[in-house]
């Protein structure tokens, strides 16, 4: 007789470690599968903290929320644009490969450590030893200020305990921090957590005695710390437009050096330019700082932040009127030409997406649709309300589908976006603009802000007649599945493509039925 083994179904909540052995597991394992084992695994509080900082709709399905790149790569980048700061990855080759990989092709320039696992020192917690061997191993203060350790998805939801490693090792400071896909959304909000893990870490420093001034000294007048990574002129740019209040700007966190963290407590008031760095904010809050939102651009944009900041700063109003009376001089003939014409959508996850709606919009333009991967957030409430009051729509959280419906519905003359929205544009012979390579990479603040978008913006939108010429042009070699020079043009087989749709929607009903049991 045939004997088989009968296989009894785990009960849901018993989710192993051993379950998310090795590579291939995350992003494609499912959030849900992840998160459950994370908290199973002893990350609830920081899981819940992530939560409560970087919202998103439980109810979102994959396609309804923001694509974005592996969240990791925001920490990532944060650390390794820092001075005698290195950064150490904990997670599945597969992804410390696209990480590292992104990481030198964004110019990084330096060395990424990774602590390697196999599904043995995973399950047996050999991995944790291994990190903190490599932490000791590192750790030499002739070269560096701080360490970081990232653990990625796999490690997260296995409960290796970055916590548990030494704060310090030989004076230098050591940063453990979970950055799982399934708890932080996106890599702008990645950068949230390294950052605010090293104001935290630098924020206790102070509070234990006194810490080293900046290279270059501490600055003659109060400052104004600016949240949110900018283009190099902007915080020079805001400067000029602080100084007739007796303020000046302070260091741009994320930071490039570590003193620079002690300076940026140091103070008066905080300007959270990009709007989703909650943890950041928390750290400047129990600093006792005043944190101010949106940023000085366009004409009103400039008039309502130097209000705001002066207020939160306790310059008296006399003083704030002479800086927003400079202000206003300086841009008032720039953004009365108001020579933008045209419609525009815009969509990005840098952060700065509201703001640049609002310099568009200030500058004549008919911006109808601007889309961001970011949540909503008191910093960028001001902004929403002042787009919609202007007939912008505004989507937060925007999918990729989202962006693009926003396209096809607007038919703008310039669309502005990420890399496939761009795509499509130009497939559908929309002159576009990459937004984080074209937009985030110029001033957007005061009267430069203002001077440099609108030659960027009128050139693209100019660039109308090139599109349909090269439409004209390549016309003749098809589109779709029929795109190129053949000798004989590929049939489309629509059925094939809806035969396999359907049976992969059949197998995940399956699959649904079977974990429902
Ligand atoms: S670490 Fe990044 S690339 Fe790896 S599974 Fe998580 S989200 Fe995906």
């Amino acid at each position: 007789m045939t004997r088989t083994i009968p296989i009894a179904k785990a009960p849901a909540e018993q989710v192993s470690s051993t379950t998310l052995e090795g590579d291939g597991m995350g992003c494609h394992a499912g959030g849900e599968t992840l998160l459950a084992a994370a908290k199973q695994a002893g990350k609830s509080e920081v899981l819940a903290q992530y939560a409560k900082d970087y919202p998103r709709n439980e109810n979102a399905g994959p396609h309804d929320q923001p694509q974005s790149m592996c969240p990791a790569f925001g920490s990532l980048r944060v650390g390794l644009r820092m001075k005698r700061t290195a950064t150490i990855l904990s997670g599945s080759a597969c992804c410390v490969y696209g990480l590292t990989f992104t990481s030198h092709f964004y110019g990084a320039r330096r060395s990424v450590g990774y602590v390697p696992f196999n599904s043995e020192t995973l399950v047996t917690g050999k991995l944790f030893e291994d990190i903190r061997e490599a932490v000791h191993a590192q750790a030499d203060p002739e070269k560096l200020d701080a360490l970081v350790i990232i653990n990625l998805c796999v490690p997260t939801a296995s409960g290796v305990p970055l916590q548990l490693l030494p704060k310090e090792i030989n004076g230098v400071r050591i940063i453990g921090i979970d950055v799982p896909g399934f708890g932080v959304p996106t890599h702008a909000e990645a950068k949230d957590v390294l950052a605010g893990a090293m104001l935290r870490y630098a924020r206790q420093e102070v509070l234990s005695g006194p810490v080293a001034a900046p290279q270059g000294g501490r600055k003659a007048l109060p400052s104004v710390a600016l949240l949110g990574e900018m283009f190099p002129a902007d915080p020079i740019g805001i400067a000029q437009l602080l100084a007739p209040m007796g303020l000046t700007a302070g260091p741009v966190v994320p930071t490039r050096e570590w003193r620079e963290l002690y300076a940026a407590l140091d103070c008066v008031s905080v300007a959270a330019i990009h709007p989703f760095y909650t943890a950041c904010v928390r750290e400047f809050e129990a600093a006792g700082r005043s944190v101010v939102g949106s940023a000085p651009v366009g004409l009103e944009g400039t008039q309502d932040w130097l209000q705001n900041i002066g207020q939160a700063s306790g310059i008296a109003q006399e003083k704030i009127d002479v800086a927003r009376n400079q202000a206003l001089q300086a841009m008032q003939g720039l953004m009365m030409a108001k020579p933008i014409q045209g419609r525009i959508t815009l969509s990005g996850y840098e952060g700065s997406e509201l703001l640049v709606g609002r310099l568009l919009v200030e500058c004549g333009a008919d911006v109808r649709y601007v889309g961001t991967a970011c949540p909503a957030t008191p910093w960028n409430q001001h902004d929403a309300a002042w787009l919609a009051a202007k007939g912008v729509q505004v989507q937060f959280r925007a999918s990729l589908e989202q962006d693009l419906a926003a396209m096809h519905e607007y038919q703008p003359d310039l669309a502005i976006g990420t890399t496939p929205v761009v795509q499509k544009a130009k497939e559908a012979c929309v002159p576009s603009l990459y937004f984080t390579n074209l937009i985030s990479a110029r001033p957007l603040m005061g009267v430069a802000g203002a001077g440099s978008l609108i030659q960027v913006v009128q050139a693209a939108i100019g660039n109308q007649n090139r599109f349909d010429r090269m439409k004209s042009f390549f016309g003749g070699t098809g589109a779709g599945h029929a795109t190129g020079v053949w000798q004989s043009v590929p049939v489309d087989r629509p059925e094939f493509r809806a035969e396999t749709k359907r049976q992969l929607e059949r197998l995940q009903k399956k699959r649904k039925a079977e974990e429902m049991g």
